[in-house]
Formats: C-alpha cells, sequence, structure tokens
C-alpha cells in the first residue's frame, strides 16, 4: 500500500460512558439504582442510598430547561456568547447542559431535545458531546 493521502481525523467522543448509540440514535446514558434514583453521568455507587446495584440506562431526549445563562467571556471550546444551564429531562435527572438555540427561545420552562454531534475541534479533530436545542412543543390535545 502506498497511500499517503492523510485520512480526515475521526471525530471521538467527548467521554465514552456518557452517550449510547443505538438503530434510535444517540441518548445520554444514565444510571438507575435499584432504590430507584437515576444519575447523570453514570455512576458506581448511588449518592441517594449509597448501593451498588446499578444499572445503564438510557435517558430521555426530551426535557424542559430549568435554569439557564449566555456565557459572554471566552472559554477554551466556545466563542461567546454561548449558552449553558440545566435541563430537566422528561421524568429523568437534571442535567447540565450546553444549548444551541435562539436567545428568544432560551427560557426556563421552555421545552428542549437532545442533539449528539461535533461540538468543537480538538487539533483539527472533531469532538462529539451532547447538547440541547429548542423545539415547538405540539399543542396539548
Ligand atoms: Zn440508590
Amino acid at each position: 500500500m502506498t497511500d499517503t493521502a492523510t485520512p480526515p481525523l475521526e471525530p471521538k467522543l467527548l467521554r465514552d460512558d456518557i452517550l449510547l448509540h443505538s438503530a434510535a440514535g444517540w441518548t445520554l446514558a444514565g444510571s438507575r439504582c435499584a432504590c430507584g434514583h437515576i444519575s447523570f453521568p453514570p455512576v458506581n455507587t448511588c449518592p441517594e442510598c449509597l448501593g451498588d446495584l446499578i444499572e445503564t440506562v438510557e435517558l430521555p431526549k426530551t426535557g424542559t430547561i430549568f435554569a439557564c445563562t449566555t456565557v459572554r467571556m471566552p472559554a477554551a471550546n466556545f466563542k461567546p456568547p454561548y449558552s449553558i444551564g440545566y435541563v430537566d429531562l422528561s421524568g429523568g435527572p437534571r442535567v447540565f447542559a450546553h444549548f444551541q438555540m435562539g436567545q428568544e427561545m432560551l427560557k426556563i420552562g421552555a421545552p428542549v431535545r437532545l442533539q449528539v454531534k461535533p461540538l468543537w475541534e480538538e487539533h483539527g479533530r472533531p469532538v462529539v458531546a451532547y447538547c440541547f436545542v429548542g423545539f415547538d412543543r405540539a399543542p396539548d390535545a
């Protein structure tokens, strides 16, 4: 083989233990304890009961914004302004999140859904992580 072309760098996951991929796409990985407590990121010991009967579970892909703010200072991987906060997953735990949505949609209680995609680069290599984006909630029937 004499192929000297440099292949594009494969994306890497931010962390191997927080994302699950299946035919249904990406989800966040959580830990469910025998006591019922669900943790994110995954844990080996339940923070609620200190038990270790833990199973890995797929977390819901949608939720609502519990808290949010827009950061106007530079950070290692994000150019300002960027938005962060917490999402209460539907029937799941509260997770820290990066938001990629317009300021007009960035409000406490706004519905959001998970997206997993390259969010920044490290030495030219895309880093796949998670963020949440806004969407229009279906009207109540
Ligand atoms: Zn527990």
